[in-house]
């Protein structure tokens, strides 16, 4: 998403991009496009590509967070929805985008970089090579570009670990998000387009209990412990024990600790991967493509190499306020005490 932004801007910009990524499918986490990345979207000019395929108005949120009621409204704070996404659909139609906008291609992955004061060297796993005057980093949460100079600092082990189930014709679901908090983690359904719903558990790793990754009746029987998602699986006829696997997604909070470098800029997860519990990260995808790509333009075409530091402190200042959002947000869940999950939220970002 960040990388798809940041070559449509660069062109538009008219600077001529070159788009490095493996030639895979983005996976769909059911997950929930904020409001937010509404003027990133019409800036880029792609609002109308959330459409019914790819994105379902959002009917709202819904929680159980500290305590034990069904709440209105996001965890912590109301907020207007946005849309339910199939990340796969969408993604797809921005690459068509960007294929008639003439967005050149490669299907590669990138291994390691070198720099000189002219240019970047990227190096690919095939073993061939691209300079570059510039390179944005948008590899997501494993930063390729991270290593001696700019590391990745990591605060937590959150996973997603999650089934997605289709629901039958004549099953009608609000097309809305659920979280409930329990002593694990907090588990989370949401609508994907086509009459699918996501179903998941966020934990830390190391909590899973024994032989967890291969057990689909024990993440079904954790999930019966719960209240209101277990009312709303049973309302739209979801037996969890009928998903043939648990797929397993790495949801930590980790953070570059320079999101730029001379010759290199960092964005989206690449910069800054954030707990999907503020559900902001494609927002933030989207943000930092347009912001790394015209702070490049303006160094290229301007000559004005005070545009990435701008673009580095508007991040940390972006980055400094959804944490503090995030751990007043774990704090506002006061029942699980004596909780490992929960004792590691407590003050964790002030600590680290
Ligand atoms: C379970 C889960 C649920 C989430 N829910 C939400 C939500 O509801 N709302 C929300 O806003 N956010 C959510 N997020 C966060 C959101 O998914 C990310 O913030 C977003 O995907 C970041 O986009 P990105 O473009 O920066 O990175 P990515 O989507 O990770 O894309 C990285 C790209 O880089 C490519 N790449 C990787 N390595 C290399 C390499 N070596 N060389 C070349 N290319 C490479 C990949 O193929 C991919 O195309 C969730 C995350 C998780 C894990």
């Amino acid at each position: 998403m960040a990388g798809m932004a940041c070559a449509r801007t660069l062109l538009r910009r008219g600077i001529r991009p070159l788009l490095v990524a493996p030639q895979q499918e983005a996976a769909t986490r059911g997950e929930t496009l904020s409001f937010r990345a509404s003027p990133y979207l019409e800036t880029l000019g792609w609002l109308e590509l959330l459409d019914a395929e790819t994105a379902l108005p959002s009917q709202g949120h819904y929680s159980v967070w500290g305590g034990g009621a069904l709440r209105r409204g996001a965890v912590g704070h109301e907020e207007m929805p946005g849309w339910h996404l199939d990340r796969q659909r969408l993604e797809a139609r921005m690459t068509t985008s960007l294929d008639a906008d003439g967005v050149e291609r490669i299907f590669a992955e990138a291994r390691q970089l070198s720099r000189s004061p002219a240019q970047v060297v990227v190096e690919l796993t095939d073993g061939s090579s691209i300079a570059a005057e510039f390179v944005v980093d948008c590899s997501g949460r494993a930063a390729v570009t991270s290593g001696a100079d700019a590391s990745l600092r990591r605060l937590d082990r959150l996973v997603a670990c999650y089934s997605i189930f289709t629901l039958d014709n004549d099953v009608e679901a609000v097309a809305a998000t659920l979280v409930e908090a329990v002593a694990t983690g907090w588990w989370y359904t949401s609508m994907i387009p086509g009459g699918r719903m996501l179903v998941g558990l966020f934990t830390d790793s190391d909590l899973l209990p024994p032989g967890f990754r291969k057990d689909v009746k024990l993440w079904a029987e954790m999930a019966s412990q719960t209240t209101a998602v277990s009312a709303r699986l049973a309302s739209l006829g979801i037996d969890l024990t009928a998903s043939t696997e648990l797929q397993f997604a790495s949801a930590t909070t980790v953070t570059a600790t320079k999101l730029v470098e001379p010759r290199i800029v960092r964005a989206g997860d690449a910069a800054s991967a954030l707990d999907p519990l503020g559900a902001n990260g494609l927002a933030t995808a989207l943000w930092s493509g347009i912001r790394a790509a015209e702070s490049v333009a303006r160094c290229i075409l301007h000559d004005d190499a005070a545009a990435m530091a701008h673009y580095e402190q508007r991040f940390l200042q972006g980055i400094a306020s959804h944490l503090a959002t995030q751990t007043a947000l774990y704090a506002s869940e006061n029942r699980f005490q004596d909780a490992p999950f929960w004792q590691r939220r407590r003050g964790l970002w002030l600590e680290n």
